[in-house]
């Protein structure tokens, strides 16, 4: 059987080609693309298409092709992660969090990921592939259906390294960004990168002024490396140097992430190197507690040791934030998406 085409995988012009190759006139595409992205992916609910041109889209197209395999919500905090099915079997997480200002969407652009950051839960399992523009684009559209609600914010933090899959990335960010799809302006929108340098600079380049995230978590060469293999590959210095080139290059502030883990980057000192790095940039720290990962012996320290690395940070005029965390009691926090939930899965699919 010939695969499915899947119509959030196309940009409007190739829907309406494809469109038309179903033997329907040409504005049936813009009434197909505003449904789908009104977050209806059921042909059986485009209620002015005609019965007809819906049978002939089951038949041979599909929305993104995603189920929802499970869903659990935080009793802490009322954040959702979601475990989807793709259409070739795997499974990836994401996750849907009320802030003050809206919701926000934290989705994945990878089955798996390849660069094996040690405290980090996805990478523990390797790659499988990319996530298509499709797949990401319908992980928002469930999230933003089971809600009711609109999605004002979407953060590339899911599950893979967003860079390493960078044009699909691309074209999932201006396709957010349309005012015929989800309207979510440049500055809802952030990418996280573990620090791949020449994608970083290309991304510089591409007049695109969304929020740019670098997940630093060690403040010296030689701690980065420990759990970081990107950093063997692209050293301390020349991720600095490029994080500074973007800077210069857009004229926006990036946001350096930083697990604090108990014992290992969280002293005093490493707070005051920090710092260094900092100074007199456009730039800012956002502290996360580590979050516990199975298999791994990462720990959080106290509040009071987190809160006195913020304080340095401040005292040296550095803007740093603790995040909130969301989500942790059902391991929907930073560093805590998998792809191999399948034990909740199968326990659906009984
Ligand atoms: N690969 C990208 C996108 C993942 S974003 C990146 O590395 O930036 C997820 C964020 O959570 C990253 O900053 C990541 O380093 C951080 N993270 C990973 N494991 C974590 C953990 N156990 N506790 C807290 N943060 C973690």
């Amino acid at each position: 059987m010939p695969e499915k085409i899947d119509l959030l995988d196309l940009e409007l012009p190739e829907l309406t080609d494809a469109v038309t190759s179903l033997g329907e006139k040409p504005f049936r595409a813009r009434q197909l693309w505003k449904w789908l992205y009104a977050g209806v992916l059921d042909f059986d609910g485009m209620t002015d298409l005609s019965a007809a041109f819906r049978a002939k889209l089951a038949a041979g197209c599909m929305a993104g092709g995603l189920c929802i395999a499970d869903r659990q919500v935080s009793a802490q905090d009322g954040t959702v992660k979601y475990l989807f099915g793709l259409i070739d079997g795997n499974l990836v997480e994401s996750v849907l969090m009320r802030y003050r200002y809206g919701l926000s969407a934290c989705i994945s652009t990878q089955v798996g990921c390849r660069m094996g950051c040690e405290f980090c839960a996805s990478s523990h399992l390797g790659l499988v592939r990319n996530l298509t523009v499709g797949e990401m684009t319908a992980q928002v559209l469930h999230m933003m259906k089971d809600a009711g609600e609109r999605i004002s914010h979407v953060v590339l933090m899911g599950i893979g390294e967003p860079f390493d899959n960078y044009g699909n990335v691309l074209a999932l960010l201006r396709r957010l960004n349309r005012e015929d799809t989800l309207e979510i302006s440049h500055r809802k929108l952030t990418v996280s990168t573990c620090g791949m340098v020449p994608a970083i600079l290309r991304f510089a380049e591409e007049g695109i002024p969304v929020n740019l995230s670098v997940s630093l978590h060690a403040p010296t060469q030689a701690l980065r490396e420990q759990t970081m293999p990107v950093a063997k590959k692209w050293p301390l210095p020349e991720l600095l140097s490029a994080c500074w080139k973007y800077v210069e290059l857009t004229g926006r502030r990036i946001t350096f992430e930083y697990a604090l883990v108990r014992g290992w980057n969280d002293s005093p000192e490493h707070a005051a190197a920090l710092a260094d790095i900092c100074r007199n940039r456009l730039c800012h720290v956002n502290l996360i507690p580590v979050n516990p990962i199975p298999g791994t012996s990462f720990s959080q320290g106290t509040t009071a040791a987190v809160q006195g690395f913020q304080r340095i940070l401040e005292e040296n005029g550095i803007a740093a934030t603790i995040r909130r965390e969301l989500g942790s009691d059902i391991e929907a926090a930073c560093g805590q998406l998998r792809r191999d939930t399948m034990r909740q899965a199968g326990k659906e699919q009984q």
